[in-house]
């Protein structure tokens, strides 16, 4: 069916617009004013609303067995949460360990989502060990589409590469022009401090952080960087959590290593004072690399409204309570993990636009332009044109509301950012010109979620 969105202040990167949208065959074909629509047209009324581009979430986790458990979304729950959430595609890592074959673990994790997403996805490739058939099986995934890879710097023995794995994955990466995603954390110094805090009997959460410093992050982004430059490949760093690992990824791409910066909306909002928290309070807070030191979340928010920073994702990873609790004994079998892909959007807007932190067209590039166009899915998502998918957000700058777990679509019995304000929420979301969500509520077609075949990007 047709759809004309009409009245609305429509937001890209580089124009803003009052205008109508018409889309039909799940593609935007006409953008004025005073459209016309045919007779049977779905008809919706945006004034005083503003129209984003469908949000995307380049970093998530649905499917995923990790330390001795398995995080609580399906695709079915977690598509219906993103999208309530405003986030109408999004990039989960694929992440099948060291011990897995990496072709069958890619199988699996696409029969997770096939046919169960609600919304558009992608994936990251995980390579977690590089072996001679390693290249085949890699390039049977781009070529399926997959045209971009993981690797952790941390977790050894178990997501973790080596040295000489990283400098293979990244070679071959440069030859497929596929871009290299990475955790940096140098796992060695995690382990080694890990060891140390327990046998000194500090086994509670707030240990976490300790384990891993803000300069075990500085020096596996440095290193990640020196491996970019040697082999002329393309990364990304994930999740990138405080300053010094912001200073040694701004000076590799100042010396012209191509590198581009994620941070996760945690790191925005929450400091490490909230897993300091007694017992399982503390244990909810617990991801890697950890919160951090207030001070540093300033350093963020300025980082990213210059667009030093590139993009913001969630590193949505939820684990219930009694899931967290695995780690009442030791702070290193806490599941690693905070849910967020519901709220990114909202809490971006509240406490980033709202707040002047962040200008609003930096927000929309931050959490859709830009994933779309470094992950190759520009322009069809990441912006509104005529022959973009109509994904797009309706977005009520007058909502206002707060979150909190007994309300929110994620499955998990907890929300790391409960009790926080936010000030709009998305009033109308449409996957490929279908309206999947309205005020709050998702009313849409389950299932309707296609995987995106993504091109090499040959940066
Ligand atoms: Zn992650």
């Amino acid at each position: 069916m047709a759809l004309l969105i009409k009245n609305g202040d429509i937001v890209t990167v580089g124009a803003r617009e009052k205008a109508d949208i018409y889309a039909e065959d799940e593609t935007i074909t006409r953008i004025g004013k005073n459209l016309e629509a045919p007779a049977g047209t779905e008809i919706v009324d945006a004034s005083g609303k503003l129209i984003f581009p469908g949000f995307i979430d380049p970093h998530v986790h649905i499917y995923l067995p990790f330390m001795a458990t398995f995080a609580k979304d399906t695709h079915e729950t977690g598509s219906i949460a993103a999208l309530i959430g405003g986030t109408t595609t999004y990039i989960e890592m694929c992440c099948p360990n060291r011990n897995d074959d990496a072709l069958e673990g890619y199988k699996l994790w696409k029969s997770k989502a096939e046919g169960k997403s609600a919304c558009d996805y992608a994936f990251h490739m995980s390579v977690t060990k590089f072996e001679r058939e390693t290249p085949g099986q890699l390039r049977e995934i781009v070529a399926d589409g997959t045209t971009s890879f993981k690797i952790f710097l941390s977790y050894k023995n178990f997501f973790g590469v080596t040295d000489e794995e990283m400098y293979q994955t990244l070679t071959l990466a440069r030859q497929l022009g596929v871009i290299v995603t990475a955790h940096c954390e140098n796992a060695e110094l995690v382990a080694q401090l890990q060891a140390k805090l327990l046998s000194e009997g500090k086994t509670g959460p707030e240990w976490h952080e300790p384990s891993r410093p803000e300069s075990v992050e500085a020096e596996g982004t440095g290193r990640f960087a020196t491996f970019l430059e040697t082999t002329k490949a393309t990364g990304y760093v994930v999740h990138l959590s405080c300053e010094p690992a912001l200073r040694a990824a701004l000076a590799a791409k100042e010396r012209g290593v191509n590198l581009f910066i994620e941070s996760v909306i945690p790191h925005f909002l929450l400091d490490k004072s909230c897993a300091e928290r007694p017992g399982v309070e503390g244990m909810k807070h617990v991801m890697s690399p950890p919160l951090r030191a207030e001070h540093n979340l300033g350093v963020l928010w300025r980082a990213l409204n210059r667009g030093l920073i590139d993009t913001v994702g969630t590193d949505h990873c939820p684990f219930d309570t009694e899931q967290k609790l695995l780690g009442k004994d030791a702070f290193t079998a806490i599941p690693n993990g905070i849910p967020g892909i519901e709220d990114r959007v909202n809490l971006l807007y509240t406490h980033g636009v709202k707040r002047g932190r962040l200008d609003l067209e930096r927000f929309v590039d931050a959490a859709s332009t830009r994933p779309a166009k470094l992950f190759g899915l520009y322009p069809r998502k990441g912006t509104i044109a005529i022959g973009s998918d109509a994904d797009l957000v309706i977005y009520d700058p007058d909502y206002r509301g707060v979150i909190s777990a007994k309300t929110h679509h994620v499955n998990n019995d907890y929300s790391g950012f409960e009790g926080m304000t936010i000030e709009g929420r998305p009033s109308v979301v449409t996957v490929r010109g279908k309206i999947q969500v309205k005020d709050g509520k998702f009313i849409g077609e389950r299932g309707r979620g296609r995987m995106l075949k993504r091109e090499a990007a040959y940066f």
